[in-house]
């Protein structure tokens, strides 16, 4: 099982001192990586995340964990199952004495894409190439599918990683926004739902963090503003915000030492979604006209600037990823 003192205690440790446009992805890695660890009893870390994956095992172990708890749910509730795509067919995989970047690691890493595209039937936009990960050619690419997979396994009582999990309150809360039409008068309740929630669907869930320091944490990073007038960043309820002068609503979470914004279908990290949008921060990041497309041209300045290495290739161009 998790460790969840480790989770509640990283939840509660102040933000990371660096920001990068790769930080989101460097979160969903050790997300990714905990719950690995957490099902199967590895040792992935986020910063040897692909390496640890390489070969292809782990991942057509998986797949073949999710064929059975999707059998497992279609038996048990077989109306919610018939609208429900269910994969089947068993991965055939080497599990011994794999060579990182051996024919067959390529061979079993392309048996998992396959059965990706086939029997969960995972969207191209989210799919990677076996090269993508045997020659780490793209990280991101990998990283949003395993968190797509982990989506799909959740939907048949799987355990999710907190991301997911995460996706889930909030996309409750939207239901329940729309349902009443009115906003924030639902925290409240929020806590009693998702157990209410976890025991109908019989979903395991790691604990989530619970949402008292976020403000403070929110507030730390809006401080950094220079404009002559701060960024309008105005907390509606817990873990909701309005920004910016459209009151565009954002939810945001605290990932471990990350502090997460959900936007459209994906995640990014709060400091990079107002590397975007706040006008000071676009300003110090791009000396062109600033725009939500513009990667940073220059590394990052100012008071979160620090000697840390940023993690992984450079792949600014790239949106955060849903
Ligand atoms: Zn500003």
């Amino acid at each position: 099982m998790a460790d969840q003192s480790n989770i509640q205690s990283a939840a509660s440790k102040s933000i990371r001192p660096f920001r990068s446009s790769e930080e989101y992805l460097y979160a969903m890695k050790e997300d990714l990586a905990e719950w690995f660890n957490t099902l199967y009893e590895l040792d992935v870390q986020a910063d040897t995340f692909l390496e640890s994956l390489e070969t292809g095992c782990a991942l057509c172990q998986h797949a073949n964990n999710v064929n059975r708890s999707a059998g497992d749910f279609q038996r048990r509730h077989p109306a919610a199952a018939a609208r429900m795509r269910v994969p089947r067919r068993e991965v055939v995989f080497q599990a011994r004495n794999v060579a990182p970047g051996s024919f067959i690691a390529r061979d079993n890493v392309s048996n998992f894409i396959q059965w990706c595209r086939q029997d969960l039937g995972i969207q191209d936009v989210l799919m990677f190439e076996t090269n993508d990960l045997v020659l780490k050619k793209n990280e991101k690419n990998f990283v949003l599918c395993l968190l797509e997979v982990a989506r799909r396994g959740a939907k048949f009582g799987m355990l999710a990683p907190m991301l997911i999990q995460m996706e889930e309150e909030i996309e409750e809360e939207m239901r329940d926004q729309t349902a009443s039409g009115a906003l924030g008068v639902h925290h409240e309740g929020r806590a009693s739902r998702s157990q209410a929630l976890a025991s109908a669907g019989g979903a395991q869930r790691l604990a989530l963090c619970d949402l008292r320091n976020l403000d403070e944490l929110v507030r730390e990073i809006l401080g950094c503003c220079t404009c002559p007038s701060q960024f309008p960043m105005v907390k509606v309820s817990e873990g909701k915000y309005k920004v910016g002068d459209s009151n565009a609503l954002i939810f945001v979470r605290v990932l471990r030492s990350h502090v997460m914004v959900r936007v459209g279908g994906g995640w990014d990290t709060l400091e990079h979604y107002l590397d975007k949008h706040d006008p000071c921060r676009c300003a110090s990041l791009c000396e062109c006209p600033p725009g939500p497309q513009s990667p940073p041209l220059t590394p990052p300045r100012g008071r979160f600037a620090s000697p840390v290495p940023l993690r992984g290739p450079r792949r600014g161009r790239a949106p955060p990823g849903r």
